[in-house]
């Protein structure tokens, strides 16, 4: 009889994530209401973002129920009670020129996501990424683009209401040399200005490393350039424009080197478990690490007309491959702080307890944990730039 993951939240969240999970409650189905999965907390605070409304999850074992006011998840073998995730607050609330702050800013756990212009000009050209849910596509319509003072007022909102304690900008593929870090630079500029928190950036690698120290200067704190797929026959396949105008190979020259420029753990690269074969996706987090870059493992969530998964792919195939991510991480001595409490992702820290022998959890990593130290790694950030901005002054004087 297949072995229950109820019970060892860093699995159980593995499973949920590809296996989604079926609600019958209409409470929680209004929950659920409006966003890309249900955000639920799972034993040892686990936040986990699982897949509802998609085809593959009506044959999921899992099932939402609510009993007297308490959750429960159950796999029909055993249940463990859970919390929900409220919405934020916030989400209900528009800017001042009357947009939804939910159409700017989405609460992904410890991050709040921020997409200053929902854009990627890979549809014009037809590359786009094949796994892409196309919000990017604005093919043959106007692009929206918020302005800075809304990206602020909603940055304001975020953090007035606690909902997350790091930003994250993103931006699509545009035509030009620096990635989109130069877009995105006044909206950086302005949240740096105005609040004390920590930003985090992805976006494509820029064409020329400057662009890379210039992220760091303006206030960025993490940088991530998603690889998604390390396997370079794959990547060409399923990520075309990826592949053509920017190649495999500058994304990883690019990320060594924002490996050396930013803090040890604030550089990361997604790769997408289910879209290559787990000994690939092995490999891939071998690489990232050996450059000092934390590997982000997301797992791929089949829409129907998408059916890019690997098969077979279950919980007991792909768990080795977590494992494997948090002893890569530990061997090269990564940093494991800032990478943390996402709902959408299995991080790192989350695996620990799922690796034999190594269930100890180190002082600084609770402390960084806590809010006082969210607030020290911020200020020590700080600190840290601006000693690094000075050296490249000095340097080039
Ligand atoms: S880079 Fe790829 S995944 Fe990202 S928005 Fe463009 S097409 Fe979609």
């Amino acid at each position: 009889m297949k072995k229950s993951n109820l019970y060892n939240p860093g699995s159980l969240k593995i499973d949920l994530m590809l296996l989604g999970t079926r609600i019958d409650d209409p409470v929680v189905k209004a929950w659920a209401c409006g966003s890309s999965g249900v955000d639920i907390l799972l034993p040892e605070n686990t936040l986990v973002n699982i897949p509802c409304r998609e085809e593959f999850t009506r044959n999921s074992p899992y099932l939402i129920t609510r009993r007297s006011e308490k959750y429960f998840i159950t796999d029909g073998t055993g249940e463990v009670e859970v919390s929900m995730v409220p919405r934020p607050a916030f989400y209900s609330r528009k800017t001042t020129t009357g947009i939804p702050f939910s159409s700017i800013g989405v609460v992904h756990g410890s991050y709040t996501v921020i997409t200053p212009s929902p854009r990627c000009d890979f549809f014009n050209r037809s590359i786009e990424c094949k796994y892409c849910a196309g919000n990017f596509d604005v093919t043959g319509r106007d692009n929206v683009i918020y302005t800075v003072d809304e990206v602020v007022e909603t940055v304001e909102a975020v953090l007035k209401e606690k909902a997350s304690e790091i930003i994250y900008f993103s931006v699509g593929f545009s035509e030009t040399d620096d990635g989109g870090i130069e877009f995105l630079k006044p909206y950086i500029k302005a949240v740096k200005k105005h609040f004390n928190c920590l930003v985090a950036v992805e976006t494509v690698p820029p064409k020329a490393n400057h662009w890379i120290d210039e992220t760091y200067a303006i206030g960025a704190d993490s940088v991530l350039y998603n690889l998604e797929i390390f396997d370079k026959e794959l990547f060409e396949i399923i990520c075309p424009g990826r592949a053509t105008l920017i190649g495999q190979k500058r994304y990883m020259e690019a990320l060594a080197y924002a490996a050396k420029i930013f803090p040890n753990g604030t550089v990361a690269s997604h790769l997408i478990v289910g879209l290559e074969p787990p000994g690939s996706t092995c490999m891939g987090v071998d690489f990232l690490t050996s450059i000092g870059v934390v590997p982000i493992l997301p797992i791929f969530r089949p829409s129907s007309n998408k059916a890019l998964r690997i098969e077979p792919l279950n919980t007991e195939i792909i768990l080795p491959v977590y494992k494997h991510l948090y002893k890569a991480i530990k061997k090269n001595k990564i940093n494991l702080n800032w990478v943390r409490d996402i709902s959408m992702v299995t991080t790192p820290v989350e695996v620990r307890g799922l690796v034999d022998g190594d269930k100890s959890k180190s002082l600084m990593e609770n402390f960084y944990k806590s809010k006082i130290g969210i607030k020290t790694a911020w200020g020590l950030s700080t600190l840290r730039r601006k000693l690094r901005v000075k050296d490249n002054k000095d340097s080039s004087d």
